[in-house]
Formats: structure tokens, C-alpha cells, sequence
């Protein structure tokens, strides 16, 4: 559990801030809050009117914290204050299930030992500070490692040496 909650001085998101205060809210429920316009479309980020059709954001609502995988990098070396001894890690950027188009970035808990677009991806809510909650990103149980990958994925790299050349979806820092 260490290993995946920030370190003290790490910096963490302001929870308070108006705009994304429900979200904060919702991760300390464990539950998934987006905002949602008068015609039911999902929004993220948070804006006043909707992005398909600039309808008055209303209210925010519970989605299931399922997706998948659209795209991930995994960092080795990085200069984020608290982070060094995390590397390395693995952030995603997850396509949910409720609306393909909702893109949620975060960082990958117990990541794949072969990550392929389009495996499905599940939160995990970690609570890193006093009223802080952080979603994370999972492998889905259901594409726990070895399950679910597409059979023509590349092999893993051999331990110790470097990745090969990346696929379109992947980068490595
Ligand atoms: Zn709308």
C-alpha cells in the first residue's frame, strides 16, 4: 500500500476547489461523480455548458468506474517532487464504458505485465492524505495478468533489458 499512496510533500489535488469539489467528494465514497447536462450527456473535465450540446451543466452523477484502456506510459526517471521513489509507474488513460469519449488520466495500481488497448480498466480509490481520496486505475478482475490480452501482443521485454520499439499507443520516459 506504501508504494502507491504519494509520500509526504508529495503535492495533492486541491479537494476544495469549486469546480472539482464533487469529484473529491465522490472518491471519498468510493464512487465515481462526473458532471451531466440537462440532457444526460457525461462531461469531463468540469465546464458550465455541455461539450455535445452546450446545454447548462446541471447536476453530477454516479458512473461505474469501468473503461478501457486507451493509452499508457510508463515513467522511469522523473523530476515530480516525491514521486522518484515511485518509479517506475505506469499512468493510463482510460476510455470509459459509459461514454467512450470520457478519457480519465491517472496512475495504473498493480499494472499489466503486458498492457494492450482496450483492456478493461476498474478504479481503485486510495486514500492518500486527511479527506484525500486519489483514483487509481486497475486492471479489470476479469483481465487480471495473462487474462484478456489480445494473443497478438508483443512479448514482454526480457527483465533487465529495454522495452522494445513502442507500439503507436505507448510511450516510455
Ligand atoms: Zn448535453
Amino acid at each position: 500500500m506504501s508504494a502507491l499512496v504519494p509520500p509526504p510533500g508529495t503535492p495533492l489535488p486541491n479537494v476544495d476547489e469549486p469546480d472539482f469539489a464533487p469529484f473529491w467528494a465522490g472518491c471519498r465514497l468510493g464512487r465515481l461523480l462526473l458532471p451531466r447536462c440537462a440532457e444526460g450527456h457525461l462531461n469531463w473535465p468540469p465546464r458550465p455548458v455541455c461539450r455535445t450540446c452546450r446545454a447548462d451543466i446541471t447536476d453530477w452523477t454516479q458512473v461505474p468506474g469501468r473503461g478501457r484502456l486507451f493509452s499508457w506510459t510508463v515513467v522511469h526517471r522523473t523530476r515530480l517532487r516525491g514521486y522518484a521513489d515511485l518509479t517506475p509507474y505506469t499512468v493510463v488513460i482510460v476510455a470509459l464504458d459509459q461514454d467512450p469519449a470520457i478519457r480519465l488520466l491517472g496512475r495504473c495500481v498493480r499494472p499489466p505485465a503486458r498492457p494492450a488497448q482496450g483492456m478493461p480498466m476498474e478504479t481503485e480509490y486510495v486514500p492518500a492524505a486527511e479527506g484525500v481520496v486519489l483514483p487509481f486505475w486497475r486492471p479489470a478482475a476479469e483481465s487480471a495478468p495473462g487474462a484478456g490480452e489480445p494473443a497478438s501482443a508483443e512479448p514482454p521485454a526480457p527483465a533487465g533489458e529495454p522495452a522494445p520499439a513502442a507500439p503507436p499507443a505507448r510511450t516510455d520516459h
